[in-house]
């Protein structure tokens, strides 16, 4: 199949390498200019589980895209701010049949695609990959993950589109399932980033230093109450203690994840770049707003992490 991974930083990578390596026709499309040139002149490189490898791979800059350079599915793992340029950029490639999985973290993206790519055409889930960028050209993909997704429309056409893509993900080794509740997944996971990431990258803690303060049950109680009071609005229903006792449970084990610092502190306070935050906690609150739920924590949070970003002068 022929397949372009629109935003091929870390997990990018990850998806066109291993679907590369299972046969398909990968091409990368991404907007940061030192790492297109990096991977046209001497190929991704990674450590893949320990071991050295590079992968040629064709790549462009996501400005320099033709429409020529059409593909089957376009697999979109942009940071959720970069979404709409490169959708936009993308629009010459975006034909009839193009199938358009989002993968992204975060909550609602869809109604940003929904304005490039018909519905039935729209596929959304989530993945518990990980990848990490080295620098231009270059990725550290450890470990094993899982995708699930589903079509955004449900037609028998659309969902037999759904079972097609989760073949050929599964032909690269990434573990991909069909999931009827995806958006029970989504909203889980921006649970688990919605607390642990906006609050150690302003606490400048790990997941288990924060889990170890007598005041984190309350606070990531509170928010993922408001993450459920939203989620409610649109008929999905989440259960707050078992949530917080899903976070509580992995997200504070040092023996696991616990000493890790989230991505979003990865993102703002070790390189610099500005965070995600308007779609996930900021995401509530706008949902917030439209459903008349209050979402004083949401509100609060997204405003501290744009503080500090203003403070650090990311970009
Ligand atoms: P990433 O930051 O590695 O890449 C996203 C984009 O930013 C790419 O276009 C990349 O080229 C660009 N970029 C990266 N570093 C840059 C730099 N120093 N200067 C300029 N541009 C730079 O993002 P990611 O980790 O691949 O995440 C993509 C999406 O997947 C996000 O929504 C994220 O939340 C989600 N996600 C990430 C992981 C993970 O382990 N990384 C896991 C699950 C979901």
């Amino acid at each position: 199949m022929k397949i372009t991974i629109a935003g091929a930083g870390a997990m990018g990578s990850r998806f066109g390498l291993m679907l590369h390596q299972a046969g398909h026709e990968v091409l990368l499309v991404d907007g940061w200019k030192d790492h297109v040139d990096a991977i046209q002149k001497e190929g991704l490189k990674a450590n893949y589980n320990g071991e050295e490898i590079v992968v040629k791979l064709p790549a462009v800059l996501q400005s320099e895209v033709t429409e020529e350079m059409t593909s089957d599915l376009i697999i979109l793992f942009t940071k959720a701010m970069q979404l709409e340029s490169m959708l936009t950029d993308l629009k010459p490639v975006i034909h009839d049949e193009t199938k358009v999985l989002c993968l992204l973290n975060g909550i609602g993206h869809e109604e940003v695609i929904e304005q490039f790519v018909p519905k039935e055409d729209i596929f959304i889930g989530n993945t518990m990959w990980t990848a990490g960028m080295e620098g231009p050209g270059r990725v550290k993909l450890f470990g094993s993950g899982t995708v699930a997704m589903k079509n955004l429309v449900d037609t028998p056409e659309a969902k037999a589109n759904a079972e097609e893509i989760v073949e050929v993900l599964n032909s690269g080794g990434l573990n991909a399932s069909y999931s009827e509740n995806i958006l029970f997944a989504i909203y889980k996971k921006a649970c688990v980033n919605g607390t642990m990431n906006g609050l150690c990258t302003i606490l400048m803690s790990n997941m288990y230093e924060f889990g170890s303060t007598t005041t984190a049950h309350l606070i990531v109680e509170n928010i993922v109450k408001e993450f459920s009071e939203v989620a409610k609005s649109e008929n999905i229903l989440l259960n707050v203690s078992e949530i917080v006792d899903f976070i509580e449970t992995n997200c504070y084990n040092r023996e696991t994840i616990g000493l890790h610092h989230p991505s979003m502190y990865q993102d703002l306070i070790e390189n610099n770049r500005l965070t995600e935050i308007d779609y996930i906690n900021g995401a509530v609150v706008r949902k917030g707003q439209k459903y008349g739920v209050p979402t004083p924590y949401c509100e609060f949070l997204t405003a501290l992490v744009h503080c500090k970003e203003q403070i650090l002068g990311a970009k």
